[in-house]
């Protein structure tokens, strides 16, 4: 039976960080729209260019390009058992659509990462990325071994342009106008589970695993 993993949670919650990790440990795709994008804006994509604007002041890229662009990549053969979604879905429209795609036979389970919105601000605006493999890292909480560099592949690091902090207050705006509601979709469905994002990533990684071993 096909499995999808849907983790959701406010921008700055850890979901790139956890989603790769676990991805890596349930050796499952990691589908994360925003990586996607980002892959488009830097190769200069029509796609990326249409993206472009919204993802710099902080909104939602219109449903129907995100949508496009999330079934095309989960039709590949490498997702035919299942997936991890991390930023996908963003709006009950999105969800909506997900849930129509999938057969009634896929399993279905959203996480939701519950962190206090004065941590999010934190976390996203000290955040930085490798150009290289996407590595995440914090300037406080998670620092490169040498400034400027990724430890794991000797990348350089960058902050996204999108996690300036006036950037980050509107995308918080954003996720509580348009995204929360989701938790109350997916609890109605009976397939969500809240766990605290926050404190180390280890401990949230451990929070992950325990629940999803419980659910096995
Ligand atoms: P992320 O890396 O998930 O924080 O996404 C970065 C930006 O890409 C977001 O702020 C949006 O502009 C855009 N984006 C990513 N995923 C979605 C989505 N599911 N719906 C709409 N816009 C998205």
């Amino acid at each position: 039976m096909a499995s999808v993993l849907i983790l959701l949670g406010a921008p700055g919650a850890g979901k790139g960080t956890q989603s790769s990790r676990l991805a890596g440990s349930l050796g499952t795709p990691h589908v994360a729209t925003g990586d996607l994008f980002r892959a488009n804006l830097s190769q200069g994509t029509p796609l990326g260019a249409q993206a472009k604007e919204y993802m710099e002041s902080g909104q939602l890229v219109p449903d129907a390009l995100v949508i496009d662009m999330l079934f095309d990549r989960v039709s590949q053969a490498d997702c035919a058992t299942g997936y991890l979604l991390d930023g996908f879905p963003r709006t009950l429209e999105q969800a909506e659509a997900l849930d129509t795609r999938l057969s009634s036979s896929t399993h279905v389970r959203a996480i939701n990462l519950d962190v206090p919105t004065e941590s999010l601000v934190e976390r996203a605006t000290g955040r930085l990325l490798c150009r290289g493999c996407e590595a995440i890292y914090h300037k406080s909480y998670a620092p490169p071994a040498t400034a400027g560099e990724c430890t794991k592949c000797a990348g350089e690091l960058y902050q996204r342009a999108d996690d300036a902090e006036a950037v980050v207050r509107e995308r918080l705006t954003v996720y509580e106008q348009q995204t929360k509601p989701l938790l109350a979709y997916y609890k109605t469905q009976g397939k969500l589970t809240q766990i605290s994002g926050d404190g180390a990533p280890d401990e949230v990684y451990q929070r992950l695993t325990a629940c999803l071993e419980g659910a096995a």
